[in-house]
């Protein structure tokens, strides 16, 4: 269905008028061939970007020179972007950008490709064309470079990373037996990558629906410690028992829970590894809550862990419990006290998930209403009240508040 939706059948009608052609290029191609679903569509075309551009703007098309340096113009159709890049070949590179020249042949832009199955191309018509042996490939799920692989990899480190993503991905079996080779060779190479690629990468790798495969193979290799040398030597054994936790209390894989499973709860190392890897703010601060977060007992209270929430926030909690939960999962036991423990960490986990920070019914408008001059001492009382509504889980209402209120700036006063 997706081969056939007007937009794609309107960039096809434009590009492939006139002696143009296009044809769609790499992950949409895999994904239609092994049958998973196909998000973005990439289209690799031996019309030059100005021709792109001159058709679309004939057609009324808007266009976006989203990448001009290396060929690339995106049309958008309908609200839908399409990444329309004239076919290139490699004139250079130094390991971390090649330099590229515009081709009209297919076979040289595939050959400039990482691995087989990313560069697989369909015409209008749906024919597959097939210049690297990835047909074969997609069926028998091997990962592979195109041509040498050691070659490949030195063209640029981040293929290393790619190969093993793909493999978590797509792969089955044992990795490639050369690639796996090229990229162990190469790891002390990937410390000259920008941090953005290689979390980027990491991320997608986190994301696969079982990483601890591949994992394991970046263990083995030393490519896993050489991009996070804060994983613990155990740390991926952690990943089957998170993503079987995963699969039984249906929850969506999180690429950061995934990654404290293999950490140390170390909140120092965690911020050297955020700013390391350039992790966005809101990741950053995912992970130093789950640093900061002391474990919380099964036996937890409900209006205990309210307070606590509310202190603490939950994304922390969140995540902690879920790694305790993955890991009670994983033994497996089945006796009693390890059953009784798991629905105790489900109750807190579901109790988490619902929680609504309740809103402080003050602020420092009443306290100064109240008469309490400007200045540090609205604070003060303000978060005084705060406390102690809190601890008593938020019971008490604006009104009796405020008659609290009165009574503590009444107190405060010299009495004379
Ligand atoms: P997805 O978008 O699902 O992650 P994809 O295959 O589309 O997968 P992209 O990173 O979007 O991956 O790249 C698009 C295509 O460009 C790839 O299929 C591959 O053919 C080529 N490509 C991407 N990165 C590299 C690289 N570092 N070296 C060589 N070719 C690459
Ligand atoms: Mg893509």
């Amino acid at each position: 269905a997706w081969f056939q939706a007007p937009s794609l059948r309107r960039v096809f009608s434009v590009l492939n008028a006139e002696g143009g052609e296009a044809r769609i290029v790499g992950g949409a191609v895999r994904d239609a061939l092994i049958g998973r679903p196909v998000a973005d569509i990439d289209l690799a075309t031996t019309l030059t970007p100005d021709e792109v551009i001159a058709r679309a703007d004939a057609a009324g098309i808007k266009s976006v020179p989203t990448g001009l340096a290396h060929g690339t113009v995106t049309l958008v159709i309908d609200g839908k972007p399409f990444e329309v890049t004239t076919l290139r070949r490699d004139v250079t590179t130094d390991g971390r950008h090649a330099e590229v020249a515009f081709t009209t042949d297919w076979e040289e832009d595939a050959r400039r490709r990482d691995l087989t199955i990313n560069a697989l191309y369909a015409d209008a018509e749906g024919r597959i064309y097939d210049h690297v042996g990835g047909l074969p490939d997609i069926e028998s799920r091997t990962i592979r470079f195109i041509g040498v692989a050691a070659e490949r990899v030195a063209e640029d480190y981040l293929r290393v990373l790619r190969f093993f993503r793909f493999f978590a991905w797509y792969g089955s079996g044992r990795p490639d037996a050369e690639g796996l080779k090229a990229c162990a060779r190469a790891r002390d190479h990937l410390a000259s990558l920008s941090a953005e690629r290689v979390w980027s990468e990491t991320k997608k790798l986190l994301t696969a629906p079982d990483p601890g495969r591949a994992l394991l193979w970046m263990r083995t290799s030393g490519v896993l410690t050489a991009i996070l040398p804060e994983s613990e030597k155990w740390g991926i054994d952690a990943i089957p028992g998170l993503v079987s936790a995963e699969d039984a209390f249906g929850w969506t894989p999180d690429p950061l829970l995934r990654l404290v499973a293999m950490l140390p709860p170390d909140a120092e190392r965690i911020a050297a590894l955020c700013q390391r890897l350039r992790l966005s703010k809101s990741e950053a601060a995912r992970l130093t809550r789950w640093a900061a977060c002391l474990p919380i007992p099964e036996k937890t209270a409900e209006a205990a862990l309210d307070r606590r929430l509310y202190r603490d926030g939950t994304d922390g909690a969140l995540m902690r419990l879920k790694l305790d939960l993955a890991l009670a999962h994983s033994k497996r036991e089945t006796e009693p006290e390890a059953l009784q423990r798991i629905a105790a960490l489900q109750r807190l986990l579901a109790r988490t998930e619902r929680f609504e920070k309740p809103r402080f019914p003050l602020t420092g408008a009443d306290v100064l209403a109240a008469g309490v001059p400007a200045g540090p001492a609205v604070g003060d009382i303000l978060s005084m009240l705060e406390e102690q509504w809190v601890a008593e889980n938020f019971a008490a209402d604006r009104k009796s508040l405020l008659t609290r209120l009165a009574t503590a700036v009444a107190d405060a006063k010299p009495s004379n």
